[in-house]
């Protein structure tokens, strides 16, 4: 099917083309600037700029894929979870064009989006898999069986990964958003030159859980380190730190991933979300998991960060499958993977 959907969930709008995992086309206009100043996203002034930015980036897609409305089969759109007023955006728009343009309408969510982004120009992936999802506002294991069929099998206790590596890097002064500094800085630096916590979770019976982690400790840790080494008057080794913090949380995940894919017997890790962009996560579990004959699948670095060809490759699948949402669907700032379904009904009942 052909699929025109819809992303504003939080601070990039965008709109994609898909046709059977093929991405037609995908235009991402970008917040970052408007909330750099301010370290972190306002939702109030993205949804003023997904209003003024919507429209365009509708029409950029559909023109960019050289497609007419008549060739799209769907128009789909992220419903949850996301900034509420973000979301209201996407989701009138999405509505509106369905309407208008008499064409079924889905509503998606989100971190289904980021799973399916291993998909995108991938026609040999199929579940069953461990999907590794690591993104600003989320830190999954997610054992995916068929679409629609998830599981969570561990999960940060605290901050995401995304949001340790922004906070850290605003704790070094580097700007917003922090990974992909940390990354670029990373590589000039020693990743063994301290050595911080992996954030392990104590289980009262002894020992640590298996796949759950936190992250707030490894900052607090950094915060710390910092503190120490500034009140030794010498200039801070801001690219080593960066490199051994980067450490700890590759090395934190890696192993969670590769243990939890051993003990379920699956033999494919796929990677989705903003730090999937992280060069040495990319590189790291890909060789570690190749020693235990574990295949890894990493999206395109463009299709990790927010992206609206993820949401439709997980609508396609949805559509395929004869679900449509109704035009009353609302926004849910939160939804739990294994309530999706009921953003659907069937199309023949
Ligand atoms: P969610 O998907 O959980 O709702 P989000 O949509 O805001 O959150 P994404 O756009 O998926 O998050 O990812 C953004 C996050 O990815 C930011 O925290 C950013 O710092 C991080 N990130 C981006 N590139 C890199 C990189 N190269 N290394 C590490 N982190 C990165
Ligand atoms: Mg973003
Ligand atoms: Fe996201």
């Amino acid at each position: 099917a052909t699929i025109l959907a819809i992303e504003t969930s939080c601070d990039e709008t965008a709109a994609a083309v898909v046709h059977q995992r093929q991405v037609l086309s995908s235009v991402v206009a970008s917040q970052i600037e408007l909330h750099r100043r301010y370290g972190g996203v306002v939702p109030e002034l993205a949804s003023r700029e997904h209003l003024l930015t919507v429209g365009d980036t509708v029409g950029a897609a559909l023109a960019q894929a050289q497609r007419s409305w008549e060739e799209i089969d769907a128009i789909a759109t992220t419903c949850a979870p996301g900034l509420v007023g973000a979301l209201l955006v996407g989701m009138s728009v999405g509505k509106t064009l369905s309407m208008v343009h008499q064409k079924p309408f889905l509503g998606v969510h989100h971190l289904e989006g980021h799973i399916y982004a291993s998909y995108l120009d991938q026609p040999g992936l199929t579940p069953p898999f461990l999907c590794l999802l690591v993104s600003g506002g989320h830190t999954s294991l997610i054992r995916v069986d068929s679409c629609g069929q998830y599981q969570l099998l561990g999960k940060t206790r605290d901050d995401a990964a995304g949001e340790a590596f922004d906070k850290v890097a605003r704790l070094l002064n580097l700007g917003y958003p922090g990974g992909p500094v940390i990354d670029r800085l990373a590589q000039q630096g020693n990743p063994n030159a301290f050595r911080l916590p992996e954030g392990n979770i104590s289980l009262p019976e002894g020992g640590f859980h298996p796949y759950d982690a936190s992250f707030s400790g490894l900052k607090t840790a950094v915060l710390r380190l910092i503190e120490r080494l500034q009140a030794t008057g010498d200039p801070l080794p801001v690219a080593d730190i960066a490199a051994s913090f980067q450490h700890a949380v590759v090395r934190a995940l890696t192993k969670r991933a590769l243990r939890c894919a051993q003990d379920q017997q699956l033999s494919t890790i796929v990677l989705g979300g903003g730090v999937a962009a992280n060069s040495h996560l990319r590189q790291s579990l890909t060789s570690l998991a190749a020693e235990q004959g574990i295949t890894v699948h990493v999206p395109a670095l463009k299709f990790c960060t927010d992206n609206a060809a993820m949401i439709a490759c997980a609508a396609e699948a949805h559509f395929d499958q004869g679900h449509r949402s109704k035009l009353d669907l609302g926004v849910f700032s939160r939804l739990p993977l294994g309530s999706i379904s009921q953003l659907y009904q069937s199309s023949n009942s």
